[in-house]
Protein backbone atom coordinates (compact mmCIF):
# COMPACT_ATOMS: atom_id res chain seq x y z
CA UNK A 1 0.00 0.00 0.00
CA UNK A 2 1.39 3.27 -0.88
CA UNK A 3 1.53 6.04 1.81
CA UNK A 4 -1.57 8.04 -0.10
CA UNK A 5 -3.72 4.85 0.20
CA UNK A 6 -2.58 4.20 3.98
CA UNK A 7 -3.30 7.62 4.70
CA UNK A 8 -6.84 7.64 3.30
CA UNK A 9 -7.57 4.27 4.81
CA UNK A 10 -6.93 5.43 8.08
CA UNK A 11 -8.97 8.38 8.08
CA UNK A 12 -11.23 6.65 6.62
CA UNK A 13 -11.62 4.60 9.78
CA UNK A 14 -11.47 7.14 12.40
CA UNK A 15 -14.67 8.37 14.41
CA UNK A 16 -13.25 11.36 16.97
CA UNK A 17 -16.09 12.43 19.29
CA UNK A 18 -16.86 13.47 22.72
CA UNK A 19 -20.12 12.71 25.16
CA UNK A 20 -22.38 15.44 26.01
CA UNK A 21 -24.24 15.38 28.89
CA UNK A 22 -25.93 17.36 32.34
CA UNK A 23 -24.56 15.62 35.19
CA UNK A 24 -25.62 12.45 35.95
CA UNK A 25 -27.37 11.35 32.48
CA UNK A 26 -24.84 9.04 32.74
CA UNK A 27 -21.76 9.82 30.78
CA UNK A 28 -19.13 8.26 33.23
CA UNK A 29 -21.14 4.82 32.60
CA UNK A 30 -21.34 5.16 28.84
CA UNK A 31 -17.57 5.83 28.57
CA UNK A 32 -17.24 2.80 30.31
CA UNK A 33 -18.90 0.85 28.73
CA UNK A 34 -17.55 2.06 25.23
CA UNK A 35 -14.41 1.23 26.26
CA UNK A 36 -15.72 -2.28 27.21
CA UNK A 37 -17.01 -2.50 24.00
CA UNK A 38 -13.50 -1.39 22.50
CA UNK A 39 -11.71 -4.25 24.46
CA UNK A 40 -9.73 -1.46 26.33
CA UNK A 41 -10.53 -2.69 29.73
CA UNK A 42 -12.09 -6.79 30.53
CA UNK A 43 -14.61 -5.92 33.18
CA UNK A 44 -16.60 -2.59 33.74
CA UNK A 45 -15.88 -1.21 36.83
CA UNK A 46 -12.31 -0.43 36.34
CA UNK A 47 -12.29 3.07 35.33
CA UNK A 48 -13.98 3.72 38.61
CA UNK A 49 -11.24 1.77 40.37
CA UNK A 50 -8.83 4.14 37.87
CA UNK A 51 -10.05 6.87 38.75
CA UNK A 52 -9.76 6.60 42.53
CA UNK A 53 -6.07 5.36 42.03
CA UNK A 54 -5.66 8.85 40.38
CA UNK A 55 -6.98 10.40 43.02
CA UNK A 56 -4.69 8.71 45.09
CA UNK A 57 -1.68 9.71 43.30
CA UNK A 58 -2.78 12.88 42.35
CA UNK A 59 -3.81 14.90 45.28
CA UNK A 60 -5.17 17.63 43.95
CA UNK A 61 -7.93 15.65 42.11
CA UNK A 62 -8.82 15.47 45.38
CA UNK A 63 -11.35 18.05 45.04
CA UNK A 64 -12.93 16.21 42.30
CA UNK A 65 -13.74 13.52 44.67
CA UNK A 66 -14.97 15.81 47.52
CA UNK A 67 -17.16 17.58 44.87
CA UNK A 68 -18.07 14.87 42.79
CA UNK A 69 -17.47 16.39 39.74
CA UNK A 70 -15.51 15.29 36.55
CA UNK A 71 -12.64 17.92 36.33
CA UNK A 72 -10.51 16.77 33.85
CA UNK A 73 -10.49 15.88 30.09
CA UNK A 74 -9.30 12.79 28.92
CA UNK A 75 -8.98 11.51 25.86
CA UNK A 76 -9.48 7.77 25.12
CA UNK A 77 -8.36 5.63 21.56
CA UNK A 78 -9.61 1.89 21.10
CA UNK A 79 -10.82 -0.13 18.41
CA UNK A 80 -13.97 -1.31 17.53
CA UNK A 81 -15.16 -3.49 14.32
CA UNK A 82 -12.77 -1.81 11.34
CA UNK A 83 -12.50 1.87 12.78
CA UNK A 84 -10.53 3.54 15.25
CA UNK A 85 -12.57 5.51 18.18
CA UNK A 86 -10.91 8.27 19.41
CA UNK A 87 -13.35 9.89 22.80
CA UNK A 88 -12.44 12.88 24.11
CA UNK A 89 -13.99 12.92 28.07
CA UNK A 90 -15.15 16.56 28.76
CA UNK A 91 -15.34 17.60 31.80
CA UNK A 92 -19.09 17.84 33.08
CA UNK A 93 -19.03 20.88 35.68
CA UNK A 94 -20.09 24.21 33.79
CA UNK A 95 -17.49 26.32 35.75
CA UNK A 96 -15.06 23.72 33.39
CA UNK A 97 -17.02 24.94 30.04
CA UNK A 98 -13.90 26.79 28.44
CA UNK A 99 -12.72 23.54 28.73
CA UNK A 100 -15.54 21.86 27.34
CA UNK A 101 -15.85 24.11 23.99
CA UNK A 102 -12.30 23.78 23.03
CA UNK A 103 -12.74 19.89 23.59
CA UNK A 104 -15.86 20.16 20.94
CA UNK A 105 -13.72 21.96 18.42
CA UNK A 106 -11.39 18.78 18.11
CA UNK A 107 -13.94 16.69 17.38
CA UNK A 108 -15.52 15.38 14.14
CA UNK A 109 -19.43 14.44 16.05
CA UNK A 110 -20.81 14.45 19.70
CA UNK A 111 -23.01 11.53 21.70
CA UNK A 112 -25.75 13.47 23.45
CA UNK A 113 -27.29 11.50 26.27
CA UNK A 114 -30.12 12.17 27.88
CA UNK A 115 -31.45 10.84 31.20
CA UNK A 116 -34.97 8.87 30.15
CA UNK A 117 -36.74 10.16 33.15
CA UNK A 118 -35.27 13.60 33.42
CA UNK A 119 -35.34 15.02 29.54
CA UNK A 120 -33.57 17.88 28.42
CA UNK A 121 -31.31 19.24 30.46
CA UNK A 122 -29.69 22.88 31.22
CA UNK A 123 -26.09 21.42 30.61
CA UNK A 124 -27.63 19.71 27.58
CA UNK A 125 -28.83 22.55 25.89
CA UNK A 126 -25.67 24.97 26.06
CA UNK A 127 -23.37 22.08 24.94
CA UNK A 128 -25.65 21.70 21.81
CA UNK A 129 -25.28 25.73 20.93
CA UNK A 130 -21.52 24.83 21.17
CA UNK A 131 -22.30 22.08 18.65
CA UNK A 132 -24.65 24.23 16.03
CA UNK A 133 -21.52 26.87 15.85
CA UNK A 134 -19.85 24.23 13.77
CA UNK A 135 -22.96 21.95 12.72
CA UNK A 136 -21.17 18.63 14.72
CA UNK A 137 -23.57 15.97 13.86
CA UNK A 138 -24.83 14.58 17.08
CA UNK A 139 -26.07 11.14 17.80
CA UNK A 140 -28.40 10.58 20.95
CA UNK A 141 -28.73 7.90 23.48
CA UNK A 142 -31.78 8.00 25.73
CA UNK A 143 -30.64 6.58 29.27
CA UNK A 144 -31.76 4.72 31.91
CA UNK A 145 -34.43 2.94 30.16
CA UNK A 146 -34.32 0.42 33.33
CA UNK A 147 -35.86 3.09 35.61
CA UNK A 148 -39.57 4.56 34.53
CA UNK A 149 -38.72 7.18 31.82
CA UNK A 150 -40.89 9.36 30.10
CA UNK A 151 -42.61 8.49 26.95
CA UNK A 152 -40.33 8.56 24.18
CA UNK A 153 -42.18 10.16 21.90
CA UNK A 154 -42.68 13.12 24.49
CA UNK A 155 -39.08 13.52 25.06
CA UNK A 156 -38.23 13.13 21.01
CA UNK A 157 -40.41 16.04 20.93
CA UNK A 158 -38.69 17.78 23.77
CA UNK A 159 -35.43 17.43 22.11
CA UNK A 160 -36.66 18.81 18.47
CA UNK A 161 -38.43 21.46 20.42
CA UNK A 162 -35.72 22.31 22.80
CA UNK A 163 -32.68 21.67 20.93
CA UNK A 164 -33.92 22.43 17.67
CA UNK A 165 -32.92 19.41 15.41
CA UNK A 166 -34.82 16.76 14.07
CA UNK A 167 -35.49 13.00 15.41
CA UNK A 168 -35.22 10.20 13.36
CA UNK A 169 -35.23 7.12 16.15
CA UNK A 170 -33.33 4.21 15.01
CA UNK A 171 -34.23 2.05 18.16
CA UNK A 172 -37.62 2.00 19.90
CA UNK A 173 -37.85 0.90 23.64
CA UNK A 174 -40.17 -2.24 24.34
CA UNK A 175 -41.40 -1.64 27.85
CA UNK A 176 -39.61 0.21 30.32
CA UNK A 177 -38.44 0.58 33.88
CA UNK A 178 -39.36 -3.61 35.29
CA UNK A 179 -41.13 -3.90 32.28
CA UNK A 180 -37.72 -3.06 30.07
CA UNK A 181 -37.79 -5.85 27.32
CA UNK A 182 -35.21 -4.06 24.57
CA UNK A 183 -35.76 -2.51 21.59
CA UNK A 184 -36.87 -2.81 18.40
CA UNK A 185 -34.37 -1.45 15.73
CA UNK A 186 -36.79 0.25 12.83
CA UNK A 187 -33.65 0.20 10.43
CA UNK A 188 -33.09 -3.62 10.92
CA UNK A 189 -36.58 -4.81 11.20
CA UNK A 190 -34.76 -6.72 14.43
CA UNK A 191 -36.03 -7.03 18.23
CA UNK A 192 -32.75 -6.54 20.72
CA UNK A 193 -33.84 -8.73 23.75
CA UNK A 194 -32.60 -6.47 27.07
CA UNK A 195 -30.73 -9.72 29.54
CA UNK A 196 -30.42 -8.37 33.18
CA UNK A 197 -26.96 -8.95 34.95
CA UNK A 198 -25.35 -8.61 32.29
CA UNK A 199 -23.76 -4.72 32.85
CA UNK A 200 -20.70 -5.21 33.38
CA UNK A 201 -19.45 -7.77 30.48
CA UNK A 202 -20.37 -8.25 26.49
CA UNK A 203 -22.72 -10.99 25.92
CA UNK A 204 -24.23 -11.96 22.79
CA UNK A 205 -27.19 -10.14 21.16
CA UNK A 206 -30.54 -12.01 21.84
CA UNK A 207 -32.38 -11.16 18.70
CA UNK A 208 -35.86 -11.89 17.30
CA UNK A 209 -35.94 -10.60 13.08
CA UNK A 210 -39.20 -9.17 11.92
CA UNK A 211 -41.97 -7.11 13.78
CA UNK A 212 -44.38 -8.98 13.18
CA UNK A 213 -42.37 -12.61 13.98
CA UNK A 214 -44.58 -14.61 16.36
CA UNK A 215 -41.68 -15.18 18.08
CA UNK A 216 -41.93 -11.25 19.12
CA UNK A 217 -45.43 -12.31 20.36
CA UNK A 218 -44.51 -15.69 22.40
CA UNK A 219 -41.34 -13.65 24.51
CA UNK A 220 -42.51 -10.40 24.55
CA UNK A 221 -46.25 -11.32 24.86
CA UNK A 222 -48.41 -8.00 24.93
CA UNK A 223 -45.40 -5.48 25.11
CA UNK A 224 -45.43 -7.12 21.02
CA UNK A 225 -48.66 -6.03 20.12
CA UNK A 226 -48.48 -2.17 21.87
CA UNK A 227 -45.09 -1.74 20.17
CA UNK A 228 -46.23 -1.81 16.31
CA UNK A 229 -49.49 0.10 17.77
CA UNK A 230 -46.89 2.47 18.99
CA UNK A 231 -44.43 2.60 16.07
CA UNK A 232 -47.69 3.45 13.84
CA UNK A 233 -47.59 6.63 15.73
CA UNK A 234 -43.84 7.00 16.45
CA UNK A 235 -43.69 6.78 11.99
CA UNK A 236 -46.71 9.50 11.66
CA UNK A 237 -44.40 11.63 14.41
CA UNK A 238 -40.97 11.41 13.49
CA UNK A 239 -38.23 11.23 10.86
CA UNK A 240 -36.93 8.59 9.06
CA UNK A 241 -32.98 8.97 9.46
CA UNK A 242 -31.15 10.79 6.45
CA UNK A 243 -27.83 11.16 6.58
CA UNK A 244 -27.24 13.93 4.90
CA UNK A 245 -29.58 15.60 7.40
CA UNK A 246 -27.86 13.99 9.69
CA UNK A 247 -23.99 14.97 8.54
CA UNK A 248 -25.17 18.57 8.22
CA UNK A 249 -25.85 18.75 11.82
CA UNK A 250 -30.05 18.89 11.00
CA UNK A 251 -31.01 15.39 11.96
CA UNK A 252 -30.07 13.11 15.39
CA UNK A 253 -30.22 9.62 15.06
CA UNK A 254 -32.07 8.49 18.51
CA UNK A 255 -30.67 5.16 20.46
CA UNK A 256 -32.62 3.73 23.73
CA UNK A 257 -30.91 1.65 26.26
CA UNK A 258 -29.05 1.67 29.43
CA UNK A 259 -25.40 2.32 29.75
CA UNK A 260 -25.71 0.65 33.85
CA UNK A 261 -27.15 -2.65 32.08
CA UNK A 262 -24.69 -2.25 29.20
CA UNK A 263 -27.71 -2.45 26.45
CA UNK A 264 -27.75 -0.13 23.73
CA UNK A 265 -24.42 1.18 23.68
CA UNK A 266 -23.23 -1.17 20.82
CA UNK A 267 -26.21 0.35 19.12
CA UNK A 268 -24.97 3.53 19.26
CA UNK A 269 -21.50 2.67 18.44
CA UNK A 270 -22.70 1.02 15.15
CA UNK A 271 -24.11 4.27 14.58
CA UNK A 272 -20.81 6.15 15.06
CA UNK A 273 -19.22 3.41 12.76
CA UNK A 274 -21.25 3.41 9.75
CA UNK A 275 -22.93 6.87 10.23
CA UNK A 276 -20.43 9.38 11.84
CA UNK A 277 -17.81 11.44 10.00
CA UNK A 278 -14.10 10.59 9.37
CA UNK A 279 -12.20 13.67 10.53
CA UNK A 280 -13.28 16.62 8.63
CA UNK A 281 -11.65 19.15 6.50
CA UNK A 282 -10.46 22.00 9.08
CA UNK A 283 -10.22 25.85 8.32
CA UNK A 284 -6.91 27.75 8.94
CA UNK A 285 -6.66 31.35 8.68
CA UNK A 286 -5.10 30.80 5.19
CA UNK A 287 -7.03 27.95 3.90
CA UNK A 288 -8.90 24.62 4.56
CA UNK A 289 -6.44 22.22 5.50
CA UNK A 290 -7.65 18.41 4.05
CA UNK A 291 -7.34 15.34 6.36
CA UNK A 292 -5.68 13.54 2.94
CA UNK A 293 -2.88 15.95 2.76
CA UNK A 294 0.25 14.06 3.02
CA UNK A 295 2.12 16.83 5.04
CA UNK A 296 1.01 16.69 9.21
CA UNK A 297 -0.62 19.22 10.50
CA UNK A 298 -2.63 19.92 14.40
CA UNK A 299 -3.33 22.23 16.51
CA UNK A 300 -3.20 22.66 20.57
CA UNK A 301 -6.66 22.60 22.28
CA UNK A 302 -6.01 21.83 25.96
CA UNK A 303 -3.02 22.27 27.76
CA UNK A 304 -2.64 20.32 31.50
CA UNK A 305 0.00 21.17 33.98
CA UNK A 306 1.03 18.47 36.36
CA UNK A 307 -1.04 15.48 34.88
CA UNK A 308 1.10 12.94 36.89
CA UNK A 309 2.78 14.87 39.86
CA UNK A 310 5.42 12.21 39.63
CA UNK A 311 6.70 13.40 36.34
CA UNK A 312 5.55 17.36 36.75
CA UNK A 313 4.96 18.04 33.45
CA UNK A 314 2.70 19.61 31.74
CA UNK A 315 1.28 18.26 28.73
CA UNK A 316 -0.09 19.62 25.38
CA UNK A 317 -3.18 17.74 23.69
CA UNK A 318 -2.98 18.14 20.05
CA UNK A 319 -5.46 17.38 17.35
CA UNK A 320 -3.97 15.87 14.29
CA UNK A 321 -5.64 17.28 11.22
CA UNK A 322 -3.01 15.70 8.05
CA UNK A 323 -0.28 13.74 7.38
CA UNK A 324 0.66 11.42 9.84
CA UNK A 325 3.15 12.24 13.03
CA UNK A 326 5.67 9.67 13.08
CA UNK A 327 8.46 9.38 16.26
CA UNK A 328 11.17 11.71 15.72
CA UNK A 329 9.40 13.97 13.44
CA UNK A 330 10.05 17.72 12.49
CA UNK A 331 6.98 20.03 13.35
CA UNK A 332 7.00 23.47 12.75
CA UNK A 333 5.63 25.61 15.53
CA UNK A 334 4.08 28.48 13.56
CA UNK A 335 3.48 30.67 16.38
CA UNK A 336 7.07 31.36 17.34
CA UNK A 337 8.50 30.18 14.35
CA UNK A 338 10.89 27.39 15.13
CA UNK A 339 11.35 24.24 14.18
CA UNK A 340 10.64 21.50 16.96
CA UNK A 341 11.77 17.48 16.48
CA UNK A 342 9.14 15.62 18.21
CA UNK A 343 10.23 12.20 19.47
CA UNK A 344 8.27 11.24 22.76
CA UNK A 345 4.42 11.73 22.25
CA UNK A 346 2.11 10.26 24.14
CA UNK A 347 -0.87 8.41 23.11
CA UNK A 348 -4.00 8.23 25.71
CA UNK A 349 -5.14 4.45 25.49
CA UNK A 350 -8.14 4.10 27.48
CA UNK A 351 -6.93 7.16 29.45
CA UNK A 352 -3.72 5.47 29.88
CA UNK A 353 -0.63 7.46 28.95
CA UNK A 354 1.75 5.04 26.38
CA UNK A 355 4.81 6.16 23.68
CA UNK A 356 3.47 6.84 20.52
CA UNK A 357 5.05 5.50 17.23
CA UNK A 358 2.50 7.25 14.47
CA UNK A 359 -0.61 9.22 15.09
CA UNK A 360 -3.23 9.89 12.25
CA UNK A 361 -6.13 12.53 11.66
CA UNK A 362 -8.31 12.70 14.15
CA UNK A 363 -6.06 11.12 16.80
CA UNK A 364 -5.10 13.15 19.75
CA UNK A 365 -1.39 13.22 20.78
CA UNK A 366 0.20 14.75 23.82
CA UNK A 367 3.52 16.97 23.61
CA UNK A 368 5.59 17.57 26.73
CA UNK A 369 4.98 21.12 26.81
CA UNK A 370 7.99 23.38 28.45
CA UNK A 371 6.07 26.53 28.48
CA UNK A 372 6.11 27.29 24.47
CA UNK A 373 3.22 25.88 23.91
CA UNK A 374 0.07 27.70 24.43
CA UNK A 375 -3.79 26.67 23.43
CA UNK A 376 -4.72 27.16 19.94
CA UNK A 377 -0.70 26.91 18.45
CA UNK A 378 -0.44 25.33 14.71
CA UNK A 379 1.96 23.22 14.39
CA UNK A 380 2.83 21.82 10.57
CA UNK A 381 5.44 20.36 8.21
CA UNK A 382 6.72 23.70 7.65
CA UNK A 383 3.72 25.82 6.20
CA UNK A 384 2.81 28.64 7.83
CA UNK A 385 -0.73 27.99 9.20
CA UNK A 386 -3.26 28.98 11.82
CA UNK A 387 -6.33 26.86 12.34
CA UNK A 388 -9.06 28.82 13.51
CA UNK A 389 -12.19 28.50 15.96
CA UNK A 390 -10.11 27.81 19.30
CA UNK A 391 -11.40 30.72 21.76
CA UNK A 392 -9.80 32.21 25.09
CA UNK A 393 -13.24 33.14 26.54
CA UNK A 394 -12.94 36.73 28.55
CA UNK A 395 -13.55 35.74 32.34
CA UNK A 396 -16.16 36.73 34.05
CA UNK A 397 -14.89 37.29 37.73
CA UNK A 398 -11.70 38.41 39.28
CA UNK A 399 -9.71 38.38 42.13
CA UNK A 400 -6.31 39.62 43.59
CA UNK A 401 -3.68 37.00 44.20
CA UNK A 402 -1.69 37.80 47.92
CA UNK A 403 0.96 35.76 48.80
CA UNK A 404 0.76 34.50 52.64
CA UNK A 405 4.61 34.20 52.37
CA UNK A 406 6.17 37.44 50.27
CA UNK A 407 9.39 36.06 49.84
CA UNK A 408 7.80 33.13 47.06
CA UNK A 409 6.46 35.72 44.58
CA UNK A 410 8.34 34.34 42.10
CA UNK A 411 7.04 30.94 42.96
CA UNK A 412 3.35 31.87 42.42
CA UNK A 413 3.65 34.19 39.71
CA UNK A 414 5.50 30.80 37.53
CA UNK A 415 2.29 28.54 39.39
CA UNK A 416 -0.22 30.89 37.98
CA UNK A 417 1.64 31.58 34.43
CA UNK A 418 1.29 27.52 33.94
CA UNK A 419 -1.77 27.11 35.40
CA UNK A 420 -3.25 29.47 33.12
CA UNK A 421 -1.88 28.18 30.53
CA UNK A 422 -4.52 25.41 30.56
CA UNK A 423 -7.14 28.28 29.88
CA UNK A 424 -9.54 27.74 32.71
CA UNK A 425 -8.05 30.51 34.58
CA UNK A 426 -6.24 33.70 32.89
CA UNK A 427 -3.53 35.51 34.78
CA UNK A 428 -2.79 39.66 34.02
CA UNK A 429 -0.45 41.60 35.11
CA UNK A 430 -1.19 45.27 35.87
CA UNK A 431 1.03 48.02 34.64
CA UNK A 432 0.58 50.28 37.46
CA UNK A 433 1.60 47.85 40.29
CA UNK A 434 2.89 44.43 41.11
CA UNK A 435 -0.43 42.86 41.40
CA UNK A 436 -1.45 39.30 40.07
CA UNK A 437 -4.85 39.43 38.97
CA UNK A 438 -6.50 35.86 38.83
CA UNK A 439 -9.57 35.75 35.79
CA UNK A 440 -12.28 32.66 35.93
CA UNK A 441 -15.27 32.17 34.30
CA UNK A 442 -16.56 29.85 37.37
CA UNK A 443 -16.12 30.74 40.83
CA UNK A 444 -14.85 26.76 41.41
CA UNK A 445 -11.67 27.67 39.38
CA UNK A 446 -10.31 30.06 42.18
CA UNK A 447 -10.73 27.20 44.81
CA UNK A 448 -9.19 24.28 42.04
CA UNK A 449 -5.72 27.15 41.57
CA UNK A 450 -5.49 27.76 45.69
CA UNK A 451 -5.61 24.21 45.99
CA UNK A 452 -3.29 23.54 43.50
CA UNK A 453 -0.45 26.22 44.12
CA UNK A 454 -0.48 25.09 47.04
CA UNK A 455 -0.07 21.27 46.24
CA UNK A 456 1.94 21.97 42.92
CA UNK A 457 4.07 24.63 43.31
CA UNK A 458 3.88 25.07 47.60
CA UNK A 459 2.58 28.40 47.60
CA UNK A 460 -0.17 29.81 49.32
CA UNK A 461 -2.50 32.48 48.96
CA UNK A 462 -5.64 34.02 49.82
CA UNK A 463 -8.11 36.16 46.97
CA UNK A 464 -8.84 39.69 47.73
CA UNK A 465 -11.52 41.46 45.84
CA UNK A 466 -10.37 43.58 43.27
CA UNK A 467 -12.04 46.63 40.84
CA UNK A 468 -12.11 44.61 37.34
CA UNK A 469 -15.62 43.79 36.18
CA UNK A 470 -14.22 42.01 32.64
CA UNK A 471 -11.41 42.32 30.60
CA UNK A 472 -10.52 43.50 26.58
CA UNK A 473 -7.91 42.43 24.66
CA UNK A 474 -6.40 45.18 22.51
CA UNK A 475 -5.78 45.20 18.99
CA UNK A 476 -4.86 48.53 16.59
CA UNK A 477 -3.06 48.14 13.33
CA UNK A 478 -2.50 52.29 13.80
CA UNK A 479 0.78 52.18 15.93
CA UNK A 480 0.57 55.76 16.66
CA UNK A 481 -3.28 55.31 18.12
CA UNK A 482 -2.31 52.61 19.86
CA UNK A 483 0.73 54.36 21.97
CA UNK A 484 -2.00 57.23 22.55
CA UNK A 485 -4.57 54.98 23.92
CA UNK A 486 -1.42 52.87 26.15
CA UNK A 487 -0.92 56.72 27.44
CA UNK A 488 -4.41 57.52 28.19
CA UNK A 489 -5.71 54.05 29.54
CA UNK A 490 -2.22 53.26 31.07
CA UNK A 491 -3.58 52.34 34.61
CA UNK A 492 -6.19 50.17 33.40
CA UNK A 493 -3.90 48.03 31.06
CA UNK A 494 -2.16 44.96 31.78
CA UNK A 495 -0.36 42.38 30.55
CA UNK A 496 -2.01 38.30 30.24
CA UNK A 497 0.11 35.08 30.81
CA UNK A 498 1.17 35.41 27.37
CA UNK A 499 1.90 39.14 27.31
CA UNK A 500 -1.16 40.01 25.37
CA UNK A 501 -2.18 43.43 25.63
CA UNK A 502 -5.42 43.99 27.76
CA UNK A 503 -7.88 46.34 29.44
CA UNK A 504 -9.35 45.97 32.54
CA UNK A 505 -12.60 47.24 32.82
CA UNK A 506 -13.87 48.84 36.23
CA UNK A 507 -17.35 48.70 35.11
CA UNK A 508 -18.76 47.92 31.71
CA UNK A 509 -20.15 51.45 31.87
CA UNK A 510 -16.56 52.67 31.52
CA UNK A 511 -16.05 50.10 28.97
CA UNK A 512 -18.53 51.42 26.53
CA UNK A 513 -17.02 54.79 27.17
CA UNK A 514 -13.46 53.75 26.59
CA UNK A 515 -14.81 51.90 23.24
CA UNK A 516 -16.80 55.02 22.53
CA UNK A 517 -13.85 57.54 23.03
CA UNK A 518 -11.50 55.22 20.93
CA UNK A 519 -13.40 53.93 17.93
CA UNK A 520 -9.79 52.63 16.34
CA UNK A 521 -9.08 50.19 19.03
CA UNK A 522 -10.56 46.77 19.01
CA UNK A 523 -11.53 45.74 22.13
CA UNK A 524 -12.01 42.26 21.64
CA UNK A 525 -13.99 39.79 24.33
CA UNK A 526 -12.31 36.41 23.19
CA UNK A 527 -8.64 35.79 22.35
CA UNK A 528 -9.19 33.63 18.94
CA UNK A 529 -6.23 31.84 18.34
P1 LIG B 1 -22.30 11.40 34.67
O1 LIG B 1 -22.39 12.41 35.76
O2 LIG B 1 -23.07 11.82 33.45
O3 LIG B 1 -20.93 10.91 34.34
O4 LIG B 1 -23.15 10.14 35.18
P2 LIG B 1 -22.70 8.74 35.77
O5 LIG B 1 -22.30 7.81 34.68
O6 LIG B 1 -21.77 8.93 36.91
O7 LIG B 1 -24.13 8.23 36.27
C1 LIG B 1 -24.86 8.92 37.25
C2 LIG B 1 -25.68 7.92 38.04
O8 LIG B 1 -26.63 7.29 37.21
C3 LIG B 1 -24.81 6.81 38.61
O9 LIG B 1 -25.30 6.49 39.88
C4 LIG B 1 -25.03 5.66 37.65
O10 LIG B 1 -24.87 4.40 38.25
C5 LIG B 1 -26.47 5.90 37.23
N1 LIG B 1 -26.76 5.35 35.91
C6 LIG B 1 -26.05 5.51 34.76
N2 LIG B 1 -26.65 4.84 33.76
C7 LIG B 1 -27.73 4.24 34.27
C8 LIG B 1 -28.74 3.38 33.74
O11 LIG B 1 -28.76 3.03 32.57
N3 LIG B 1 -29.70 2.97 34.60
C9 LIG B 1 -29.72 3.34 35.91
N4 LIG B 1 -30.71 2.88 36.65
N5 LIG B 1 -28.80 4.13 36.44
C10 LIG B 1 -27.80 4.57 35.64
Amino acid sequence: MSFTEQLAAEVASRRTFAIISHPDAGKTTITEKLLLWGKAIQVAGTVKSRKSDRHATSDWMEMEKQRGISITTSVMQFPYKAATINLLDTPGHEDFSEDTYRTLTAVDSALMVIDGAKGVEDRTIKLMDVCRLRDTPIVSFVNKLDREIRDPIELLDEIESVLKIKCAPVTWPVGSGRDFKGVYHLLEDRYYLYQQGHGSELIADRTIDGLHNPDADATLGDEAANLRDMLELVQGASHEFDLGEFLAGRMTPVFFGTALGNFGVNHVLNGFVDWAPAPLPRKTAQRDVQPTEEVFSGFVFKIQANMDPKHRDRIAFLRVCSGRYEKGVKMQHVRIGKEVRVADALTFLAGERAHLEEAWPGDIIGLHNHGTIQIGDTFTGGEKLQFLGIPHFAPEMFRRVRLKDPLKSKQLQKGLKELSEEGATQVFMPQINNDLILGAVGVLQFDVVAFRLQEEYKVECVYENVNVSTVRWIHCDDERKLAEFRKKAHDQLSLDGGGHLTYLAPSRVNLQIMQERYPDIVFSPTREH
